[in-house]
């Protein structure tokens, strides 16, 4: 793990990138932020968190970090050990953690908590759309006040030119740089299945309504139906060993300076 400070002082915000080792969006973002001549108003902490599967170029090397928390210093699991270390550094802070993906939809902001700081953190990130997790928990921003946001497609160039104006917007809001932003009041998505399946290929669209017995995937010419309306977020065909994705209902906004939606 690399821990790095912008400024003097204790910082009250952390942001994390690489928790999955190939999801480089994050750390191109901080090196672009560095190299700009942005001023920040207050001292924020970078973490590079599972650096070792950065450099292998791998998700992770023992097992998934983003479901590991709280995690234990004594495990023989690296992301495991790592895990304890990354809740220490993020404890107190306010937490922003960059990802990336195979599904189609970004960017949108992933929440594991229905607490409202979370929330109006994520109305910082300028972003239309909230995927609340909470149903499957256990992600690093789980524990903290914190979002995650998804930014593209793995280390595209897309998706690290999304994370940094998306870092900057945030960074803005939050009151940190001096540049305009306007903070968003997005549409909130919960997620309350998943749909398990292997090697299927995705025919509907992320976040547009499935309607009860549509087709949304494929394979070996057998159509797999819905058998309940909902909307598709983190589907695709590729992105999970052992589900197409996740099943969400859309349950209204985010409004402006209020915390309930
Ligand atoms: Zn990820």
């Amino acid at each position: 793990m690399h821990v790095e400070t912008l400024g003097d002082g204790h910082p009250d915000y952390t942001i994390v990138a690489c928790v999955h080792g190939d999801e480089t969006c994050g750390w191109h973002a901080f090196n672009r932020l560095k190299a700009s001549d942005v001023t920040l108003r207050a001292p924020v902490k970078f973490v590079l968190a599972n650096e070792r599967a950065f450099k292998l170029g791998y998700r992770f090397c023992d097992v998934d970090l983003n479901r590991v928390m709280p995690g234990d210093t004594e495990s023989d699991k690296h992301e495991v050990r790592l895990a304890a270390r990354l809740r220490r550094e993020l404890e107190g802070t306010k937490v922003l953690d960059f990802h990336s993906t195979e599904s189609t939809g970004c960017p949108y902001v992933i929440v594991t908590g229905e607490d409202d700081a979370s929330r109006r953190l994520a109305q910082s990130t300028g972003l239309d759309r909230i995927v609340d997790m909470s149903h499957l928990g256990g992600g690093v921003t789980g524990p903290v006040t914190g979002v995650a946001v998804e930014c593209g497609y793995y280390d595209e160039e897309g998706a690290a030119s999304r994370a940094h104006r998306i870092l900057l917007h945030f960074l803005a809001a939050e009151g940190l740089i001096d540049r305009p932003y306007a903070r968003s009041t997005p549409e909130v998505y919960e997620v309350f299945d998943d749909a398990p399946g292997q090697g299927f290929t995705f025919v509907a669209d992320n976040f547009r309504e499935v309607a009860e017995g549509e087709v949304f995937a494929e394979k070996n010419g057998t159509a797999r139906r819905a058998d309940t309306d909902f909307y598709p977020v983190l589907m695709s065909t590729h992105g999970y060993d052992e589900r197409i994705g996740f099943m969400a209902r859309h349950v209204g906004r985010v409004e402006e300076d209020s915390p309930k939606c």
